[in-house]
């Protein structure tokens, strides 16, 4: 669908306001006047950005930030970020983050619930529409995660 992503931006910060309230995390927008609207599968696209939400604040201790960006990239791909102020992620771990039901240290993610297959869905839905994500993370700073997806057809609907 044609999307205006700021819009989209904020609708997934809508759909998890209960649980933002309820950690009392603040949650930022921004979207560079580069992309204002593209034509992309909403509804994948929505899901990749509800697991990466999801994470950021299952990961983030109470009080803490997420920030959405979107901005198009120098190789004109849309770059979308989340951002967490959270406690991050081993870097051994880091290479298996996208493994289906990897968990990063069980004692940690077993009293917060999830089977580990949120990622690797993620990625799954990114490179079908023929994108890329990546994840950084410090230790006790926070992650954040990059997906990289091509611009089809910008302010219409494609031919
Ligand atoms: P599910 O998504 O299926 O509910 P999950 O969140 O544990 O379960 P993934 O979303 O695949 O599974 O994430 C895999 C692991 O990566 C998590 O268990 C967690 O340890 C780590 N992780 C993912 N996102 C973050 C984040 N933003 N901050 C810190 N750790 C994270
Ligand atoms: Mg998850």
């Amino acid at each position: 669908q044609q999307t205006v992503i700021s819009d989209m931006l904020e609708e997934v910060v809508d759909r998890f306001s209960f649980q933002l309230r309820q950690k009392a995390i603040t949650a930022t927008v921004r979207v560079e006047p580069n992309v204002e609207s593209v034509w992309l599968d909403r509804d994948g696209i929505d899901q990749v950005l509800d697991n990466l939400v999801s994470n950021a604040i299952k990961y983030t201790l109470d009080g803490g930030t997420i920030s959405l960006t979107a901005a198009r990239n120098d190789s004109g791909q849309l770059e979308l970020c989340v951002q967490d102020t959270g406690i991050g992620i081993p870097k051994k771990d880091l290479a298996r983050i996208f493994d289906r039901f990897y968990r990063v240290d069980k004692a940690r993610s077993r009293n917060m619930g999830g089977t580990g297959l949120g990622l690797s869905i993620a990625q799954e839905i990114v490179r079908a529409h023929g994108g890329t994500v990546a994840l950084d993370s410090e230790m006790g700073a926070g992650t954040s995660v990059t997906v990289l997806l091509p611009i089809v057809q910008e302010g219409s609907e494609p031919a």
